[in-house]
């Protein structure tokens, strides 16, 4: 393939940024009017308000008129119905890389309205912020892949080369319940050489990242039995182990005394090296001032790229109903997550291994349901991926980092199924302040445009680009 010399990128760059300026304003009321639809796909939630943002989101993108079809469609799981998702393409020609742009047009509840400084659904811009749900997660990712494609249109009208493949999905914030049958039933229309997935953070307001690791996870239920039914505690107690007992020790197995993960054979991955102090991370989390850390590592090495374990929920007695009798079972849900490069089925039986070597007193051991998630590892050195850190470079006049999540984000193992050959970059619309998920989510401004900028400078280079 041929590749674009280094000069090119500063024209890019100004093409990219007056295109950006010049409608920016426009842009901004797009993503206003955008986040005031209250587009939640949990049941509980009106789903017409779903309709009514996919139809904004294809009209927005239809009005570029660069697209053989922009459509509105949605797949089903088990007979029942996913939320709209937008699906948009025109296909590459003369050789030139087929892009595919994903974002998702769906929120997160607002949570509690009385710790909102301002009304979730009624957008309020500040000198260098917007707030509202969504304006961050993951609206801001629609308008900056709005701006890039105009910015690619402005600078070379509608005629360009590069492939575009545009989904917007209705329901991350759910889980993507019908996600693989959309990729699958949409497969042609959404293939690509790239995929760029606008929904992660950057370092800060000034530092972008591509985001080049993700943990999986792994959950399990696990029921330690001791007893065949409940007895007095009295009569028994003391010669008898009852089931919380075995469970409280077995799932203390799970860690050495520091915190660190005991459970042997589990991989690490090494994360970059970025300033991220324990100070910062008290800050972050809210740890109590005597609450100690635990694990070992770098601290974005422990969040990042090493296991972890948290047991999230333990079914026994609640204090309320509690009486003095040994429990006769109690089920617990471990969850874990895993380093990127760390197969989830392996994990799971090693957990399972542990869990079953470190039983006390011989009691019984049963497993019930079980979530796998893979976790999400890119390899930086592909022509996509060196374009995009690039592209940033010159969008920021920073350099950008690598950075991972600690979470897992499970559809992008579904990507990485579905299309093996496509490059993955996962890029920022967010910022550390942005609060996405919590009350007062807001949009940095400035990091939004330097966004786009970077976007429509990928594009721009892509259309120069011969595979
Ligand atoms: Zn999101």
């Amino acid at each position: 393939m041929t590749s674009v010399p280094d000069s090119e990128f500063s024209r890019f760059a100004q093409d990219s940024a007056s295109s950006v300026d010049n409608r920016f304003e426009v842009t901004l009321s797009s993503l206003i009017e955008l986040s005031k639809v209250p587009g939640i796909a949990w049941e509980a939630f009106d789903s017409s308000n779903l309709d009514t943002s996919a139809q904004m989101v294809a009209d927005l993108f239809r009005n570029l008129n660069i697209f053989d079809f922009v459509e509105v469609r949605r797949s089903a799981v088990d007979g029942k119905p996913g939320a709209p998702a937008v699906i948009a393409r025109r296909a590459a020609k003369n050789g030139k890389p087929q892009v595919l742009l994903y974002a998702h047009h769906d929120v997160q509840p607002p949570g509690n309205i009385d710790d909102w400084k301002t009304k979730p659904f009624e957008p309020v811009r500040t000198e260098d912020r917007i707030f509202g749900r969504g304006v961050a997660d993951d609206k801001a990712g629609i308008v900056a892949h709005l701006a890039a494609l105009q910015a690619l249109v402005d600078s070379k009208g509608k005629d360009f080369d590069l492939g575009i493949s545009l989904f917007i999905e209705g329901e991350e914030e759910a889980g993507s319940p019908t996600f693989r049958n959309f990729l699958e039933e949409n497969q042609a229309d959404l293939a690509a050489d790239v995929i760029i997935v606008a929904d992660s953070g950057n370092w800060t307001t000034e530092i972008p990242a591509l985001t080049t690791t993700l943990r999986g996870l792994v959950s399990v239920v696990v029921q330690v039995k001791t007893l065949d039914h409940a007895v007095h505690s009295g009569m028994y107690g003391g010669a008898v182990p009852d089931a919380m007992l075995a469970t409280i020790k077995l799932l203390a197995s799970l860690h050495d005394d520091q915190g660190e993960v005991a459970v042997a054979g589990l991989k690490s991955a090494q994360t970059d090296e970025l300033a991220y102090s324990e100070n910062s991370l008290r800050q972050d989390s809210g740890l109590l001032p005597n609450t100690q850390t635990i694990g070992s590592g770098g601290i974005l090495q422990r969040i990042w790229g090493k296991p972890a374990i948290t047991v999230i929920g333990i079914d026994g007695q609640p204090v309320a109903l509690s009486s003095n009798t040994l429990l006769p079972s109690v089920r617990a849900k471990i969850s874990m997550r895993i380093a990127p490069g760390q197969d989830p089925a392996e994990a799971l039986n090693l957990l399972k291994a542990h869990l079953l070597g470190h039983t006390p007193f011989g009691a019984e051991l049963s497993f019930g349901e079980v979530e796998l998630g893979k976790p999400f590892d890119m390899d930086d050195s592909g022509w996509a991926a060196q374009l995009v850190k690039k592209s940033l470079a010159h969008g920021w006049s920073a350099a950008p980092v690598n950075i991972g999540i600690g979470g897992s984000i499970p559809f992008i193992a579904d990507l990485t199924e579905v299309f093996p050959s496509a490059q993955i970059l996962v890029t920022g619309v967010e910022d550390p302040d942005s609060r996405a998920h919590s009350p007062n989510e807001s949009v940095h401004i400035e990091s939004l445009r330097k966004a786009m900028v970077s976007e429509a400078i990928f594009l721009l280079a892509g259309n120069e680009l011969q595979l």
